[in-house]
């Protein structure tokens, strides 16, 4: 069996349409444009990429956006006091710090010190509280893309089991508890989990968020699942998922590729993120 191929190239494209199309209504209704502020610490080529990714993404869809570069040697206390001026703001909607910062800065402290109105990422205490909660503000903007993709593919979640490998803050926790939220039943894999082919092997809906490349095959995936592969491994020939692409295929009913499933689903959520963020304040 030959899996269908979820095209998260599509499902972002159509997002991001959709967005545009809600941000000239609220720009329309507030008279103003939602803006998103991002802030880099140092100069990791990889960051800069992102970010400008970011900028160029909410220039497509009609929003503003604005830049702040800090020299590596920002201390812990200039970048809170940026991160508090930007809260206090009104021409700010978002706020984003991209990660890593480095080492000398606590990157707690600084998620922790985002206005949760404001945290797009989703990452602050408040809005992983209120997630747990059942009562979600702002999502972190990959597991919100997963559960856009599985929303699109019509999948259904009620009373299916779903497996999530990986529980980081980031990924794995909240993909998990939307999924709960859904009504799946869910189960959180991790290092320590013995028998993860098994495990996985249940799973109606499979979720890899781990970071070693290929790590699930055929044997970890059970005939006619569907299989979301957040993994973005960069490997000398290029860049590679958490599942085995090609032995998956053969077994799943569904499955995304990397690249061009979850990873386009991280910046139209963002943006999705930033307009919520707006109307939140209007
Ligand atoms: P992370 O913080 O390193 O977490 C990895 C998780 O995987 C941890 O919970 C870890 O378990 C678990 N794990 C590691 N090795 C394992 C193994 N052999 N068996 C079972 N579980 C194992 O990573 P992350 O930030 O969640 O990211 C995960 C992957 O998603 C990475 O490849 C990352 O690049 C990718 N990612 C993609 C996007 C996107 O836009 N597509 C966005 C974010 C992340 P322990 O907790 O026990 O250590």
């Amino acid at each position: 069996m030959a899996a269908r191929i979820i095209d998260g190239k599509a499902v972002s494209a159509a997002v991001r349409e959709r967005v545009k199309v809600d941000v000239a209504a609220y720009v329309e209704e507030a008279g103003r444009t939602p803006t998103l502020a991002t802030v880099i610490v140092g100069d990791d080529p990889a960051s800069e990429i992102y970010v400008a990714n970011k900028h160029k993404a909410c220039e497509q869809v009609g929003m503003n956006s604005v830049h702040h570069g800090l020299e590596a040697a920002t201390s812990e206390a200039e970048l809170l006091e940026l991160v508090a001026a930007l809260g206090a703001d009104d021409d700010v909607d978002g706020i984003l710090v991209q990660l890593p910062v480095p080492a000398h800065i606590d990157s707690d402290a600084v998620v922790a010190a985002i206005d949760p109105g404001k945290d797009v990422d989703g990452l602050t205490p408040a809005n992983a509280g209120l997630l747990a909660h059942g009562t979600p503000g702002l999502v972190p903007c990959t597991p919100a893309g997963v559960m856009e993709l599985l929303a699109h593919e019509g999948v259904e979640l009620e009373g299916a089991e779903a497996v999530v490998v990986g529980r980081s803050k980031l990924v794995g926790v909240p993909v998990a508890r939307l999924l709960l939220s859904a009504d799946a039943t869910v189960t959180i894999c991790h290092s320590r989990t013995r028998d993860l082919e098994a495990t996985c092997g249940r799973a109606d809906v499979l979720v890899a968020a781990v970071g070693v490349p290929r790590l699930l095959g055929a044997a970890a995936v059970k005939p006619g699942a569907v299989v979301i592969d957040v993994g973005m491994n960069r490997l000398e020939d290029g860049l590679t998922g958490d599942v085995d692409f090609e032995a998956a295929s053969e077994v799943a009913a569904a499955i995304t590729p990397v690249p061009g499933g979850v990873g386009p689903m991280t910046i139209a959520m963002l943006l999705v993120n930033t307009l919520q963020a707006a109307r939140g304040r209007v």
